[in-house]
Parts: C-alpha cells; sequence; structure tokens
C-alpha cells in the first residue's frame, strides 16, 4: 500500500510534464513467467555484459525461473568503446556519451584485456584503436546470446530501495528514448529483488576549482583563439590545438595521451604535474608544477612561474565515482559528500565522496546498513585493473552469492575485512578514503585482488578447487611489461613486421606465446641498444 501510493504521487508530476507512462511487461524473457528472483544490471560495458554471462554459466536448476534484464542507456553495448553518435559534441554542462577520442587505441596489450576464453580476432593488433574494442564486446554478447537481455535506450534514472536490512524489492523507474520514437521519452516503473550497477566510473569528469578562472576565461587577448578550460571527455582532436599554446593537466591516462598527440601539434604544450608525476615520455611537453591560480592575464604555478600566453586548457584530472540513480535527489541509497567525515564503520548509508564509495565487501556488495548485501552489487568499481577479467572475478561471486546468500560471510565479518583493508592501506602511509578503489597497496595488485576474489569461492566450496589461480601467468605478465610490449610492438610496426608476429596467434596460448616472445626479443634489443629514449606514438595512427 504505502508503495503505491508513492507511485501516484511520483506518476503525476511526470504526466503533467508529458512524459509516456507504463509499468513495464512483467517478464523480459518470453518463457519466464514468474521469475523466483529478479535482478536489474545497469550499463552494458564491460562490466555489465560479464555479470549477465556469469549468471547464465550457473548451473541450469541453480538459476532456474531467474529473471535478468541489463538496462543500458545508449544504443550499443561496448560502454566507453562505442563513440559518441555522430552530429556536433555537447557544450558543457551537456557531457559527451563517451570519452572516446578518434585516436584512441588501448594502452595495454589486447590479450589482458580479454575476458576468460575469449580471445581477440586473428591478426588483431597489439594495442588496437578503439574500434576492435567495440567490436570485441559486440562480439561477445553475440557469441554467448546475451544480446536478448539487454534493453538499449533504457535509461534508469532512479532506484529506491523499498525493505529493510532482510528483505525488500528495489523500485527502479526507467526512462525509455528509443530513437525513432516519440520526441519525449516514456517512464517505466519496475521492481527488481537484485540491482547490479555496472555504470563505469568514466562519465562524470572531475574538475579542479582555481582562484581566478572566471577573470581568465573572459580575458582573451585580442586576435587569439577564444580563452577555454575543458575536461579530457571533450578532448577529440589534437589537429585543433595547431597554433594554440596549451597546458594539459595530469599524467594519467588521459593526460597521457592528451600530452603525446596534443604535443605534436601545439605551438607549445606544458604539462601540469604533481610532484609525484612523471612527464609522460615521448610527449613534447614542457613539465610545469601544479597550477595555484588564474589572474586576468596568466596562469600562475605552484612555483611562482606564469604563462600569459596559454588559449587552452586540458584538464587530464580523471572523473569522480557518481551514481546519479542511487543518490539525491533520485534515491537516499548512495549519499554524495566529498568532505564526509563518516567512515565505513559510521556511515549511515552508502557514502561516495566522489573518489570512493563505502562501505562494500571487496569493492562488490553494498555493507550499507538497511538494505542488505546481496541486494546492490557494483561491477567494475576498482581502479588500474584489467577490466574483463576483473569483472568476470567480481561476477562469479556475486553469481554464486545470489544463488546462495550464505557463500558471504556475515556483515560483521565483511565489515572486519574492509577496516582492515582500510588499515592496511593507513599502514602503507595511504589514505584509504583519498585512494579508494585503485588497487595500490602492496599485497592488493589487480592481480592478486581477482585471484583473491575467487580464491574465496574455492576456499568456501562454492566452486571446485582446481589448484590454480585465476588470473593465468601470462596476464601477468603482459600487464607487468605493458610498456616494453608498446615498445616492443611499436619497433615491429616500424620494420613492418607486425603481422608476421601475429601470424597463426588465435588462441589464449598462442597470444600468450607472441607476448612472451616480443618481450623476450625487445628485452635483447634495449640490453643492447638501452630503452629507446622517446617512444614513437605515430605507429599507433597509421
Ligand atoms: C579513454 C579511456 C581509455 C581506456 N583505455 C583502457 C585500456 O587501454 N586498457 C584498459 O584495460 N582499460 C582502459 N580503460 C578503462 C575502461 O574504463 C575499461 O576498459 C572498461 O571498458 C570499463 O567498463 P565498464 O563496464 O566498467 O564501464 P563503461 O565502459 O563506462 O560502461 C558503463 C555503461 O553503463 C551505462 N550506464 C551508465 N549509467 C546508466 C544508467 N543510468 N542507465 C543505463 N545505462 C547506464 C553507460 O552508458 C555505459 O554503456 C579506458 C578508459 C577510458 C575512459
Amino acid at each position: 500500500m504505502v508503495r503505491l501510493a508513492s507511485f501516484t504521487f511520483v506518476l503525476l508530476p511526470l504526466a503533467a510534464l508529458g512524459y509516456e507512462q507504463h509499468q513495464e511487461p512483467f517478464s523480459a524473457l518470453p518463457d519466464v513467467k514468474t521469475p523466483s528472483k529478479s535482478i536489474a544490471i545497469v550499463g552494458a560495458g564491460s562490466g555489465g555484459l560479464a555479470i549477465v554471462k556469469t549468471i547464465f554459466d550457473l548451473p541450469e536448476d541453480v538459476r532456474d525461473g531467474w529473471e535478468v534484464v541489463l538496462y543500458e542507456q545508449r544504443r550499443d553495448v561496448g560502454g566507453v568503446w562505442l563513440p559518441d553518435p555522430p552530429g556536433p559534441l555537447p557544450r558543457p554542462p551537456k557531457l559527451p556519451e563517451s570519452p572516446l577520442y578518434p585516436l584512441l587505441h588501448t594502452n595495454t596489450p589486447h590479450p589482458t584485456m580479454t575476458y576468460p576464453g575469449f580471445t581477440y580476432p586473428p591478426f588483431t593488433p597489439l594495442f588496437p584503436s578503439h574500434e576492435y574494442v567495440q567490436q570485441y564486446h559486440a562480439d561477445y554478447a553475440e557469441q554467448y546470446n546475451l544480446t536478448g537481455y539487454l534493453r538499449f535506450h533504457h535509461k534508469i534514472v532512479a532506484a529506491n530501495w523499498v525493505g529493510d536490512s532482510v528483505e525488500g524489492k528495489w523500485d527502479l523507474e526507467i526512462e525509455v528514448q528509443q530513437p525513432h520514437g516519440p520526441p519525449r521519452p516514456s517512464i517505466s516503473r519496475r521492481s527488481f529483488d537484485h540491482l547490479i550497477v555496472a555504470n563505469g566510473h568514466n562519465h562524470y569528469p572531475h574538475v579542479p576549482h582555481w582562484d581566478g578562472t572566471e577573470g581568465w576565461l573572459a580575458n582573451t587577448p585580442p586576435d587569439t583563439p577564444k580563452r577555454e578550460i575543458v575536461h579530457s571527455i571533450y578532448y577529440r582532436d589534437p589537429a585543433r590545438y595547431t597554433n594554440r599554446t596549451v597546458v594539459i593537466v595530469g599524467a594519467g591516462a588521459s593526460g597521457r595521451d592528451a600530452a603525446l598527440q596534443v604535443g605534436q601539434t601545439a605551438r607549445v604544450a606544458y604539462q601540469s604535474l604533481t610532484p609525484t608525476n612523471e612527464p609522460t615520455p615521448g610527449a613534447k611537453v614542457v613539465p610545469k608544477p601544479r597550477i595555484a591560480y588564474f589572474t586576468n592575464a596568466s596562469v600562475v604555478f605552484e612555483d611562482g612561474t606564469s604563462l600569459d600566453d596559454v588559449d587552452s586548457l586540458i584538464l587530464g584530472t580523471g572523473y569522480h565515482f557518481h551514481i546519479p540513480f542511487l543518490s539525491p535527489p533520485h534515491s537516499s541509497v548512495l549519499s554524495v559528500d566529498p568532505h564526509t567525515t563518516f567512515n565505513s564503520t559510521t556511515a549511515p548509508s552508502l557514502i561516495t565522496n566522489l573518489r570512493y564509495i563505502f562501505p562494500t565487501h571487496k569493492h562488490i556488495f553494498s555493507l550499507a546498513p538497511g538494505i542488505p548485501p546481496t541486494a546492490l552489487a557494483f561491477v567494475g568499481l576498482p581502479v588500474l585493473v584489467a577490466n574483463c577479467p576483473s569483472d568476470i572475478a567480481q561476477s562469479l561471486l556475486i553469481a554464486h552469492a545470489l544463488a546462495n546468500s550464505s557463500v558471504l560471510p556475515t556483515h560483521a565479518q565483511m565489515l572486519q575485512e574492509l577496516v582492515e583493508r582500510e588499515d592496511k592501506l593507513r599502514a602503507a602511509g595511504l589514505d584509504p578514503y583519498y585512494v579508494g578503489h585503485r588497487l595500490v597497496a602492496e599485497s592488493e595488485s589487480d592481480q592478486d585482488y581477482q585471484d583473491g576474489v575467487v580464491q574465496y569461492l574455492k576456499d568456501v566450496g562454492a566452486i571446485p578447487e582446481d589448484g590454480k589461480k585465476f588470473v593465468e601467468p601470462w596476464r601477468r605478465l603482459g600487464r607487468g611489461k605493458a610498456r616494453l610490449l608498446a615498445r616492443a610492438w611499436q619497433r615491429a610496426v616500424q620494420l613492418g613486421v607486425d603481422r608476421e608476429w601475429l601470424e597463426g596467434a588465435q588462441t589464449e596460448e598462442e597470444w600468450a606465446d607472441v607476448m612472451e616472445r616480443l618481450v623476450e626479443w625487445q628485452e635483447a634489443y634495449e640490453e643492447e641498444h638501452g630503452i629507446p629514449e622517446f617512444e614513437d606514438q605515430s605507429v599507433w595512427y597509421l
């Protein structure tokens, strides 16, 4: 009764706005009449596809009668690897659908980026362009018959838990905007037992605040391009920066690519770095320290130097961990507070400080009071990981916990494990609420994390003990030697022998062999000639 009353309250204003509303048909699958368990998944990037596939890998009698629906707001699978639709790029504050830029290539060798058992096609370049990665995700969905569970153009706008720490339901509000449908979206409502969030964390730009930016932006000198400060989510084409003076802020993946590309076209490119950042190797940039503030005329740096001829700033300053449909005003499940003083044990709800969503168990299950842990899970929160295999490791734990919630430790034990992780980070001199989901502590490498998640399932008998680690040795090699492999691959391309290296590689073992041989080839070369001073990025764009 309470829920029906609140539906009426919410739906009336929507009707007044002219939105179409309907309750979704109960079953997403033609042969499921009364699901024994209903599961909503948000996002058809690497993470969302992993969890759908893993659920359907459970034995049939275990998942019998489960209803699984994956909602994706965009037109296809692939998440960040699916380009924006054709047409002009949205201007701030409107966000592009993806941060993808035409010259984007992977910065890790593709055999390390695969779902276990599903390789890239023969002759895929070792560091492929984004088209290959999107196609890989589409092929995966096709190969494992996942497409029937996907609902494109369906955006989750609100998810509210109606229940307590033992039982309840999710009320989802879903905006449906078919490309050739009515001009206004329709709003659907559905309830589900479980919600799995795989919405990615490269969508909500982190834009630092500096004093004086407004005055600087308003005072473009005559006969120069209009001054601008743009986040890398809007970065597309280095040619745009021809003859401009540019400051690239940051040296993460986005700052690095912008430095390499814009360094080639700009009149002068500077790279503003924190004390722990290294300037991007191979980039034609002048290193500068952090920006301190702006005046009407200049960009002033922390060392007191200033630049008065800057035209553009590109902010490779990262993204926020933000899930609007779980947060106010749409929902009260996830509080947003960058300066929160709550911690994992005192948090009255899930909280994001925009770097870290806490408290969670193994970066996966919500430990929020008032919601059972298996009701809300996340795929893809960890940062600095190879996503597809990590998504599968996480999905295995989720799928088994959905099948049998006693696979998980008690709430108190999971909270204790989280506190221990946070203590371990503090002992290593790191602030867990700043580090967030970055896997940085010594015992918490990308691969150790995945091994740990899967080993746990073996230890509790949910999956058989096969005596092997989840992450194969060749994945460790490929990740650990990614930069060396990039130099090897560049050399192979320059010598025109790249296709020869790929000859015959099809299975995981064969791709592993290519990487192992390339490592040897490059190590021998570098032993004799030293590490090339500059990476030649131009080979990426051939
Ligand atoms: C520019 C760039 C380059 C990268 N390069 C590499 C690389 O070389 N190697 C590497 O290992 N990793 C790389 N990454 C990391 C990359 O994030 C992962 O490879 C991976 O693709 C992330 O997948 P995901 O499913 O977690 O998130 P995403 O790919 O972001 O997918 C999330 C999906 O959720 C959907 N969604 C979000 N909110 C809603 C909603 N409310 N309703 C419905 N749908 C919703 C989105 O539309 C999207 O399709 C790169 C990331 C970026 C941004």
